[in-house]
């Protein structure tokens, strides 16, 4: 979740009161930012990962396995020992939701070269090693998504008893408090949203039913004042706190672009990637002790910071609430932000109408300013007394505030004030898998990724809609062997104009009557195999098109313009 500010949190009363002047002045500082490093160029790629790491207590005497809540003094004892005492440390570790979680990065960002990608599979193991030499016997970090009894009877070490009192944080029937950080960010952050929602969330996992499930799966909650029996669903495993989707862990990739619109670009392009890797990384179907019928817990997550009111859900007529809005603050991205995207908007767009005239006012253009805009349409959900008046001109604590509670598939980071950092983004879809290696490949295999988009100019762009699509499709059950996902047809546009960091489609040659299909994702990932006589055709259509003087340097284009003339122009071609 980053660096934590310290000072004394507010209520969500006194929050929201100062709702509008986080904004106003988060604008201002975005402003400020970007008026600054707008035409930063040249920067080198760096990059670097996070891994979410959870620790865990044995108990082999009597088979039992507890989240162990020593995160805040494993961190102390991290930070001491690591980046306190050497500040050219390999590594670095940063709180998290859970009290039974910590995060490590690498030391500093890694660069662009092979040798630092030979180096990540080893700063992980180095990092797994640093947390375990601190550890107890019979005590572990692990690298789960979700640990599968959270939220049953006694699952943390030392055992708490969830007390579900209005002055509690979560007010959760299953999650103590206790197992949140001590840290008070993550306490009012559970609060706040409460408040903020106006009841408890409400996290309903379909259940995965065998011949031992009853039919329908039906629960009965103790100490439950109604409210838990009015929001679980029949054949569902019902949650009700934060940390049912905060307390997991996940996989990020931060990289710096060379410049504002290669970010632009890249944020774009990977965008439509998210729901691939995320049925890639699949990794948890197990809910609060039940099996469920998903392996992926970004609904979950989702669900878990849903602060909207129910006005904002459309439950109920607008009165209060200044906008309906469709989607929970962690979810995928909305907009695309590079000109080429511009035409793939499809979504309808929630965005703070004063905000955007700010933004435009401040010469921001149309597509950047609807993003920040949209962002914007959100409350702050923490703000500490001390930090409410900010030097707009060389901090950034209100854009971030915001931004930063903004958890969606991708994330444009703009640099830090006065910061040598450039322009980045972030990819945040993927799960965390169990080993060093498993991680290393996959971050390394996003970064590797952005690079061939770069050099080969790739296009992945679809209607924003389909990649919401996908990512429906991407958490269900096995969707890496038998979903379908919309992606696009002809990836390859090399030797297009390039506008605004990205190549835009070529005039004339587009016969598609849609630029996307559905693939599975071996398709996608490893490309399609051609038969025989497919590939007779192929052979016959390249003689064509080299005839003509048409570019046929790429097999992907190639095969993919057989289909399209195909399509076409069957009995004239072939
Ligand atoms: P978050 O807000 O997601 O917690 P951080 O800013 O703490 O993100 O950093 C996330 C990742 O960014 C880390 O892996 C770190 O190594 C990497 N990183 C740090 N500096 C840069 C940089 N200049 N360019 C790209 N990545 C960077
Ligand atoms: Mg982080
Ligand atoms: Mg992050």
């Amino acid at each position: 979740m980053g660096l934590l500010s310290e000072g004394s949190p507010l209520n969500w009363d006194e929050t929201k009161r100062y709702a509008d002047h986080v904004r106003k002045h988060g604008i201002i500082q975005f402003l400020n930012i970007y008026h600054k490093v707008k035409d930063r160029q040249k920067d080198v790629l760096k990059w670097g990962d996070e891994v979410e790491y959870m620790l865990l207590s044995f108990d082999h005497e009597h088979q039992k396995v507890q989240v162990l809540l020593h995160g805040e003094e494993i961190i102390h004892e991290l930070q001491n020992r690591g980046e306190k005492s050497n500040p050219n440390h390999p590594t670095l570790w940063r709180p998290e939701y859970g009290s039974y979680m910590i995060e490590g990065t690498p030391g500093q960002p890694y660069g662009g070269t092979m040798a630092d990608f030979n180096t990540v599979e080893a700063n992980m193991k180095f990092r797994r090693q640093e947390v375990f030499s601190l550890l107890k016997v019979n005590e572990t970090i692990c690298t789960i998504t979700t640990f599968p009894r959270l939220g049953c009877h006694q699952f943390t070490q030392p055992v708490h008893e969830p007390k579900p009192v209005e002055s509690g944080a979560s007010k959760s029937l299953f999650f103590p408090d206790e197992a949140i950080n001590k840290h008070p960010r993550f306490s009012t952050l559970t609060r706040n949203i409460r408040h903020r929602r106006g009841e408890k969330i409400a996290i309903n996992v379909p259940i995965y039913k065998d011949r031992c499930v009853s039919s329908p799966f039906v629960e009965k909650f103790v100490n439950d004042d109604g409210e838990a029996a009015r929001a679980t669903k029949p054949d569902h495993i019902y949650m009700d706190a934060m940390g049912f989707g905060m307390g997991n862990c996940c996989l990020q990739v931060t990289f710096q672009a060379c410049s504002i619109s290669e970010a632009r670009y890249l944020y774009d392009q990977l965008a439509t990637i998210c729901p691939i890797v995320m049925a890639l990384s699949a990794a948890s179907p197990f809910y609060r002790g039940y099996v469920s019928d998903i392996d992926c817990r970004w609904g979950v997550i989702s669900a878990s910071v849903d602060d909207r009111t129910r006005e904002e859900r459309g439950l109920e007529p607008r009165k209060h609430s200044k906008y309906r809005i469709s989607k929970s603050r962690y979810d995928s991205i909305d907009s695309y932000l590079s000109k080429c995207g511009e035409k793939y908007n499809d979504l309808e767009l929630t965005v703070d109408d004063e905000i955007y005239k700010q933004l435009r006012e401040g010469g921001i253009d149309h597509l950047l300013a609807q993003h920040i805009a949209h962002l914007f349409i959100r409350d702050p959900l923490t703000l500490y007394a001390e930090k409410i008046n900010m030097d707009d001109a060389n901090e950034s604590d209100h854009f971030e505030n915001i931004q930063s509670t903004n958890w969606q598939t991708m994330r444009f980071k703009p640099p830090p004030p006065n910061s040598e950092i450039g322009w980045r983004v972030e990819f945040r879809p993927m799960e965390v898998q169990l080993t060093d290696f498993e991680n290393s490949a996959y971050v390394v295999f996003v970064v590797l990724l952005t690079r061939v988009i770069l050099s080969y100019k790739l296009d992945f762009l679809i209607p924003l809609s389909k990649v919401d699509e996908n990512l429906i499709v991407a958490q269900k059950r096995d969707a890496v062997r038998q979903g379908m996902f919309y992606f696009r047809k002809d990836i390859y546009k090399a030797g297009n104009p390039v506008v605004d960091g990205c190549a835009c489609t070529q005039n004339g040659i587009d016969l598609d009557s849609e630029e996307y299909a559905l693939m599975s994702i071996d398709t996608i990932i490893n490309g399609k195999t051609q038969t025989a006589s497919e590939s007779e055709e192929s052979q016959m259509v390249l003689n064509i098109l080299q005839s003509l003087n048409i570019p046929t340097s790429n097999l992907v284009m190639e095969w993919s313009l057989v289909k399209r003339l195909k399509m076409v122009r069957p009995s004239t071609l072939l």
